[in-house]
This record gives structure tokens, C-alpha cells and sequence, in this order.
């Protein structure tokens, strides 16, 4: 039976990627990204819409997505902390909690032709360039 990425990471109790876990949130780095303080911030229990989260879930969430951020704003290099939440390639409800490095538009170039930054642009260029694994992989992992 085919279980999904983030289910399996709740499932695996010494996942390396965890940072913190309770009953209700896990929030962990991105497995497959080389792009450091991207983390990934999920509820526990397998959900496909973010509007079936209860109210404890969701004040938990964005308390915890709060503290996140803090954290990884402090970083050094880091211009900005980008949150997203699209659900097409894992459709367990979880937000991209990313950070934008100084460098990272112009390495990317996602700018837009007033010199703007497109930051949707500059998400979608990053998770093609910084991208290092597989993330199936993690399904072998918690086999061992
Ligand atoms: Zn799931």
C-alpha cells in the first residue's frame, strides 16, 4: 500500500529531517532541497484540504509557522522567508516555509522586466536548481 511522503516521515520516528514533532504538527527541512532553513511545516493527521485542519490544528499551525519564520529570518544571507502552500506534488496539506538568499534572483533570474522579483517565479527556479535528491528515496530510508 503506497503511503504518502510526509505520512511516512510521521511514521518514521528517527527521520534525520524532523525538527519538531507533536500530535498535531511536524515541521521538518526539506529533504531534497539544497537550500538551507527550507522547512517544511505539516499537521500530523493526512489531510488534503487545508480547511479540514480543526481550530486547535490551525492555531497550533500558524503559531508554530510564526516561530518558523522567526527562526529562519535569522539566518545569515537571508532577504526574505517566502511561505507557500500548493499541495500538486504532495497533497498531504503542508507549507514551504523558504528562504530567499541574497543572489538567489539574479542566480535564478527571477526578476521580471521592471526588475521586480517574482518571487512564484523565483520558487519555481529553486526547486529546479537547488534540487539534490529524489525524494523517494526516503522511502528507503525508513526501511533501515
Ligand atoms: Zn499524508
Amino acid at each position: 500500500m503506497s503511503i504518502c511522503q510526509t505520512c511516512e516521515m510521521v511514521d518514521t520516528l528517527a527521520s534525520p529531517f524532523v525538527i519538531y514533532q507533536d500530535d498535531l504538527l511536524i515541521l521538518s527541512h526539506c529533504v531534497d532541497m539544497n537550500v538551507p532553513g527550507y522547512l517544511i511545516l505539516s499537521p500530523v493527521r493526512h489531510l488534503v484540504r487545508y480547511d479540514d485542519l480543526t481550530d486547535n490544528e490551525a492555531v497550533s499551525l500558524a503559531l508554530l509557522l510564526k516561530r518558523a519564520v522567526h527562526a529562519v529570518s535569522q539566518l545569515v544571507g537571508v532577504e526574505k522567508v517566502y511561505l507557500l502552500n500548493l499541495g500538486e506534488l504532495t497533497e498531504h496539506v503542508h507549507f514551504h516555509i523558504f528562504p530567499r538568499y541574497g543572489g538567489m534572483c539574479d542566480d535564478l533570474n527571477a526578476k521580471n522586466e521592471k526588475g521586480v522579483i517574482d518571487g512564484a517565479l523565483l520558487f519555481s527556479q529553486a526547486r529546479k536548481a537547488y534540487k539534490v535528491i529524489d525524494v523517494l528515496w526516503i522511502n528507503g530510508l525508513s526501511n533501515n
